[in-house]
């Protein structure tokens, strides 16, 4: 059974969708006015398992909206004086590629802010019917007072709330529980704006989400998820401004990862720990390897970025591809051991068991090698057999579905040089020129290759 700890209760409950087929699931999405840093891919790895493991159990519906206007885009797109599209367009797309590039599946889904103004007008209209919303200046606000259970997925204290205060920023800190803006009037004459009943402006960055959310899933969502940093304020006005129309609890869980710290501290471009995939692709580490990493500390802890953390995730991922290489090329025989099959059940079982325990990919994770360990004392007492070997192959097929951490399997492009060197390799062994010997290997491997002998002859593969 699939328990989630939702943020709203703070309680580790069980999950099934509510009409028990479909998940409507909604992640808020990038703001596109940069490339997107490892931090936000670290949640968006964290969605991408969620929707990969709830995907093994019911139909998922994933939604997730792209920021394409906001108060940093207008601000950018002005300094270069073009219009905030031809801005975010280029950084929509890298932030596709990147995904790409991780692993991550695209949602079902994808809708960009920019597309669903009229969407947000009819909601701000209905806000204002409501009593919710009231215009101050060419501005329009939510009245936080009017919303009583205001302050509840962030535990805001009610003392905090300052009534009749105003925020205008899209962003703002815990501190400022203030009325938020829904509708801006526009500051300039070149600010993007729309026309509305209630006057032209643009939307306030909350009112997207609840949006979309309810125009593609219903009123009320499964779950929702993001980073942590969007409890509050964002994720606490989405609510307000859904359930202050519909009256109906907006989404049933609120699932939020944790921040990602680099050397132990929060990223930021001033203390130099600021990092792009792009950034980290160029200093030479595979994409595979940065997602090993994300899954190698559940969602909902810290997790501290570092070399040496990216070393040994690149070690276990050469350790998964050294036992499916020794795997696939090993000589069997026919049949089946009992004590494989058993080591393959319970691999099988504390993997399922540690995604159901609130996404415990650690657990998963360590799943996987403890099946390796078993396989290779198999392999060296020669006990691991042919339908061992398929049941397993299988098996990886479906971890690889549900984490998408396994290696690549080898091109077995039988490369007619490396095959010479190989074949010139083993006529000196069989001369005993073990120097000639030595020098070949070391040619090989210079060009990436790696040769093992084995009683079969000699095999190469690519490192
Ligand atoms: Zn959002």
């Amino acid at each position: 059974m699939l328990k989630l700890t939702n943020t709203l209760t703070g309680a580790t409950e069980p999950f099934t969708p509510a009409d028990g087929k479909t998940v409507r699931l909604y992640a808020c999405g990038p703001t596109v006015h940069d490339f997107a840093h490892i931090g936000n891919f670290r949640t968006f790895i964290f969605e991408d398992v969620l929707r990969r493991h709830l995907k093994s159990k019911w139909n998922v519906l994933h939604v997730m909206n792209i920021t394409d206007i906001d108060d940093k885009i207008i601000r950018k797109a002005a300094e270069k004086d073009i219009d905030i599209r031809e801005y975010t367009a280029p950084y929509t797309a890298s932030f596709f590629e990147d995904s790409a590039r991780l692993r991550i599946e695209r949602p079902d889904v994808v809708t960009l802010a920019t597309d669903y103004i009229p969407e947000m007008v009819h909601l701000v209209e209905r806000l204002l019917d409501s009593g919710h919303a009231y215009r101050e200046g060419n501005s329009i606000y939510y009245r936080i007072s009017s919303f009583p259970t205001y302050g509840r997925l962030s535990k805001l204290d009610k003392r905090e709330l300052k009534v009749g205060a105003r925020i205008d920023a899209d962003e703002y800190e815990k501190e400022q529980p203030n009325d938020f803006v829904l509708w801006k009037g526009p500051k300039d004459d070149a600010e993007k704006r729309w026309d509305a009943p209630f006057g032209t402006g643009r939307p306030g960055w909350h009112l997207e989400c609840s949006a979309m959310a309810m125009k593609h899933l219903g009123e009320t969502l499964d779950i929702h998820c993001g980073a942590v940093d969007l409890i509050f304020p964002h994720h606490e006005n989405e609510i307000a401004q859904s359930e202050g129309v519909t009256s109906k609890p907006f989404a049933r869980f609120w699932l939020h990862a944790e921040h990602l710290l680099v050397d132990n501290a929060k990223m930021s471009k001033s203390k130099g720990n600021f990092y792009t995939l792009r950034d980290l692709i160029e200093k030479g580490y595979s994409t595979l390897a940065i997602r090993y990493l994300m899954l190698s500390v559940q969602y909902r802890k810290q997790l501290n970025f570092t070399v040496a953390g990216m070393e040994q995730a690149q070690n276990s991922l050469g350790r998964i591809k050294e036992f499916l290489f020794r795997l696939r090329t090993a000589r069997l025989m026919s049949g089946s051991t009992p004590e494989i099959t058993e080591a393959l059940a319970a691999a099988r079982a504390s993997f399922e068991a540690g995604l159901d325990d609130d996404l415990n990919t650690p657990e998963a994770l360590a799943a996987i090698f403890k099946l390796i360990t078993a396989c290779h004392t198999a392999m060296a007492r020669e006990a691991l057999r042919e339908d061992d070997r398929a049941a397993i192959l299988v098996w990886f097929g479906e971890v690889d579905q549900r984490l998408a951490i396994i290696p690549e399997e080898e091109v077995e492009t039988r490369d007619g040089e490396i095959e010479s060197l190989v074949a010139q390799r083993d006529e000196a062994r069989r001369n005993r020129d073990f120097a000639a010997s030595d020098r070949l290997r070391k040619e090989l491997l210079d060009r990436g290759i790696l040769i093992e002998d084995t009683r079969e002859g000699t095999k190469w593969r690519r490192k």
